[in-house]
């Protein structure tokens, strides 16, 4: 029984076991991005009440095993013990896949962190994605960051041949789909296939409230050709445990993506707040980083994630989900909705089959 709990199976298959946790490990940022949707928390700066490692010690241990932890922010390399918390979070957790977004400025912290890291964790695959939104200068503009293309260049350099002893990195590249690059878009995503050694790209679409809202848009055309062209490019094999099955979750999600934005379809309900949820830097429990539902605070329930999931708030928020039909174009949501909906496997077995 001890064992089973601590499986890998009890996240994936117990419906009520928390499995995908997004973790804000700080709100500080480097960059002031013109589409982030953090820039409210950002622009409050360094909070005194940003939770400590002895807090997300509890709050991870009381989470138990996860398939997946992503490592959010701000810019998680900023916190000076980002080493230390990215030990606890994997020993409480022992995640089998790691996310860790960033902007890639802070070249040598990502370096000596990974050297760190990587070889302590074996079991567990660290997908780094580095946010790259444009060529050269037009980087620099989007992201609002003199230097900054030049130091995705740096960082990309010094890490990339980290691969070749630690099979558990995976180094990703991420462009955000606004209305600057989404005229642009395959250009940029060509060459970075040319000029880097990504293992894949990806594209996410400018989310919840924007500081500049001019960004946000839903161009069909453009997303559906932007989508044809990064399915037909041809990636790499990696090492990650299940590769093609992870390739195949993320292109079926993208599926699911067009019906939603496009097609206003409802494609499978969301599992946010069950399967799902985020934590920010002072210890809010949400389901996603969108609804405004806020199920409380862990530091007023001892710390214990299972304990606030259980909650009446909790509770009505699902509810509310499941009757309301909630849709959005969320990625690392519909991923989560398709990992643990299986209607959804005939199509992830396909498009696996063609990841081999
Ligand atoms: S999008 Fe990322 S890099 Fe840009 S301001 Fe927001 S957290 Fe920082
Ligand atoms: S569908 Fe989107 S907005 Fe609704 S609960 Fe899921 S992630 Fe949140």
């Amino acid at each position: 029984m001890h064992r089973l709990k601590n499986s890998l199976l009890n996240p994936l298959f117990n419906p009520k076991k928390l499995g995908y946790i997004i973790l804000y490990v700080t709100n500080r940022c480097n960059f002031r991005c013109n589409f982030c949707f953090y820039y409210a928390e950002i622009d409050k700066g360094r909070k005194p009440t940003e939770l400590t490692l002895d807090e997300i010690d509890k709050i991870t241990n009381s989470a138990g095993r996860l398939i997946q932890l992503s490592m959010t922010g701000g810019e998680p390399f900023i916190r000076k013990d980002f080493v230390d918390l990215t030990k606890i979070a994997l020993n409480n957790t022992r995640a089998k896949y790691v996310t860790i977004p960033t902007n890639a400025y802070l070249s040598d912290n990502i370096y000596e962190y990974l050297l760190e890291i990587l070889p302590k964790y074996p079991k567990s695959f660290f997908r780094l994605s580095l946010s790259i939104d444009g060529i050269e200068e037009e980087h620099d503009i989007n992201r609002s960051k003199p230097g900054s293309y030049k130091k995705i260049i740096e960082t990309h350099n010094l890490i990339k041949d980290l691969r070749n002893h630690f099979p558990n990195l995976v180094l990703d590249s991420n462009t955000v789909f606004t209305a600057n690059t989404q005229g642009r878009m395959i250009d940029i995503l060509k060459k970075l296939h040319s000029d880097f050694e990504f293992d894949n790209h990806t594209v996410t679409y400018a989310r919840g409230k924007i500081r500049d809202p001019k960004l946000a848009v839903i161009a069909k055309k453009e997303y559906e050709d932007m989508n044809k062209m990064l399915t037909s490019l041809s990636y790499k094999s990696e090492k990650r445990y299940l590769y093609p099955i992870y390739r195949g979750v993320r292109n079926v999600s993208w599926q699911n993506l067009i019906a939603t934005a496009f097609k206003d379809k409802y494609v499978t309900p969301c599992v946010a707040g069950r399967k799902m949820c985020v934590v920010t830097e002072e210890g809010f429990v949400k389901p996603c980083e969108l609804l405004p539902h806020i199920y409380g605070n862990l530091r007023d329930y001892d710390y214990d994630i299972k304990a606030i999931l259980d909650n009446q708030e909790a509770i009505n928020s699902r509810k509310w989900i499941k009757n309301s039909k909630c849709k959005c174009t969320f990625e690392c949501a519909l991923a989560a909705n398709v990992t643990w909906n299986v209607s959804q496997y005939p199509r992830v077995l396909l498009s696996a089959l063609k990841n081999i």
